[in-house]
């Protein structure tokens, strides 16, 4: 372990990653992704899951 918080900057850098995307994309909605916004969107997804379990985990 090196002490840094990868796990929480890696899903706050694919966050904005993904809200970037989306925001520059003519293709993405809110209801629809194109293929690059829904690989983003996924290992967002993935990396927000993983955060939060950690989360509730540690507050017991
Ligand atoms: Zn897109």
């Amino acid at each position: 372990m090196t002490g840094r918080d990868d796990l929480h900057e890696r899903y706050q850098a694919a966050h904005t990653a993904h809200r970037t995307h989306q925001a520059t994309c003519r293709t993405c909605t809110d209801t629809s992704r194109c293929p690059a916004g829904q690989r983003q969107f996924e290992s967002f997804a993935r990396l927000q899951d993983a955060y939060l379990n950690r989360q509730r985990q540690r507050r017991r």
